[in-house]
């Protein structure tokens, strides 16, 4: 099938921007295509199943690229080359999964690390394909519906790409918000089965994953060199706050590095739990350090209260902001946040952070970090990190570089 882009949509494709956006196919395309139905007419996409092969067209351009089509989600087209050949197939697909792979086996290698991503979708080139290695597990998650059809096809591949490297297990981590009777949202697709917790390493530390019920593919891997600079800014801290801590990575690091007492604020207790058997795992007694199921904002006021001062704080929420039209929204919560830890900050104390929002740039964070909102004039940033190299990004795809950790001192 051929897809007729608008100018705009056809330029973002020249700039090598992999998405089409449904109102990106022109007025010449089928109504069918650009998602226009009649009344009573189900919600699907025209002539083309999600997973079609499509090539895309514009105005003075017979051939722009080629695509898989996405008959329901918002992006209708997700790009895969702008070359005319070779063809766009599963050989294809599976040169280009062995290429990131291979990567990764580079950028690792004596690291101490079996954690990490080995396939970052369009940053890698494969676009909708997210691939995560937890030790002999591999997690796949597919955003959007075009790669399902093809899963099927690719599996022999990765099979054999990912057991030449050591993974046994392929798992397909369901949609957002789909999960099991039991609550897992993990599917076997392939190998032995997968264990529902398995301790990886990261940089030298060992860290619980819950592969089973954890959130994204288990663990938020695009913070393992973040990690790791907050185990070395925590030499000789005495108290370290970490906000948000989930299964404890920032916690351990800091604990590890030799700060005195750690304490670990999230509002999901069964993510203590997993933060302790990392403690002990890594020979650190979680007795010696403290975990606190609350809500960050309420803790936040009643450290205040007590006159409690930290000289580390990690605060590394939610993403605040999923979309643009919330983004002033999120912002103001960035800046309750931080006016909020600030206050709790020691002078000569860090802060480290972080948001995890694509659609708030650096600026705009940094902008929720300024003297007025942190009510204090003695901070300056020392550095502005983003996401590891394992999760690369396009020039063009803005989107892909969501990640921001500020360390102020
Ligand atoms: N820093 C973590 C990732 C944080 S994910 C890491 O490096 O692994 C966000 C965490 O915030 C989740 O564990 C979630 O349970 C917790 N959370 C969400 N809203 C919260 C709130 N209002 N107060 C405290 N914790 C919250």
């Amino acid at each position: 099938m051929r897809v007729h882009l608008t100018a705009t949509a056809a330029a973002a494709v020249r700039r090598g921007h992999p998405w089409v956006y449904r109102d990106g196919i022109a007025a010449g395309g089928n109504a069918a295509q650009r998602g226009e139905r009649r009344r009573g007419e189900p919600a699907r996409g025209g002539a083309a199943a999600s997973g079609d092969v499509v090539e895309l067209s514009a105005e003075g351009a017979t051939f722009l690229g080629r695509g898989l089509w996405d008959a329901e989600s918002a992006i209708a087209v997700r790009v895969f080359q702008r070359a005319q050949a070779p063809q766009l197939d599963e050989r294809a697909l599976a040169e280009r999964l062995e290429r990131a792979f291979a990567l990764r086996d580079g950028w690792f290698a004596g690291r101490d690390t079996t954690a990490y991503r080995l396939c970052n979708g369009e940053g890698d080139r494969v676009p909708s394909l997210v691939i995560d290695r937890y030790d002999r597990a591999a997690v796949v998650r597919l955003d959007g519906g075009m790669l399902a059809p093809w899963i099927d096809r690719l599996l022999p591949h990765l099979a054999r790409a990912l057991g030449a490297r050591g993974v046994r297990s392929i798992g397909l981590r369901a949609p957002a918000g789909n999960a099991d009777a039991e609550g897992k949202k993990l599917a076997h697709l392939h190998g032995p089965p997968l264990p529902d917790r398995l301790f990886v390493r990261e940089t030298g530390v060992a860290m619980e994953v819950d592969l089973a019920r954890g959130q994204k593919t288990g663990a938020f891997l695009d913070q393992r060199d973040n990690r790791a600079r907050v185990r070395a800014l925590a030499a000789g801290r005495r108290r370290v706050l970490n906000l948000f801590s989930y299964a404890g990575g920032f916690s351990v690091a800091a604990a590890l590095g030799g700060a005195g007492r750690v304490t670990s604020v999230d509002s999901a207790s069964a993510a203590h739990a997993s933060a302790q058997r990392t403690f002990r795992e890594n020979g650190v007694d979680p007795a010696a350090h403290e975990f606190v199921t609350a809500d960050a904002f309420d803790f936040l006021e009643k450290a205040h209260a007590r006159g409690d001062r930290y000289d580390l704080i990690i605060c590394d929420p939610p993403s605040f902001a999923p979309n643009e039209r919330v983004k002033p929204r999120a912002l103001g919560a960035y800046r309750r946040l931080h006016t909020a830890v600030a206050r709790v900050l020691d002078r000569g104390g860090v802060l480290c952070a972080a948001s995890c929002s694509s659609h708030i740039t650096a600026e705009d964070f940094l902008a929720t970090l300024d003297d007025a909102t942190l009510e204090r004039d003695d901070l300056r940033v020392r550095a502005i990190h983003g996401q590891p190299e394992d999760h690369p990004t396009l020039p063009a795809w803005w989107e892909g570089r969501y990640l921001k950790f500020v360390v102020l001192e």
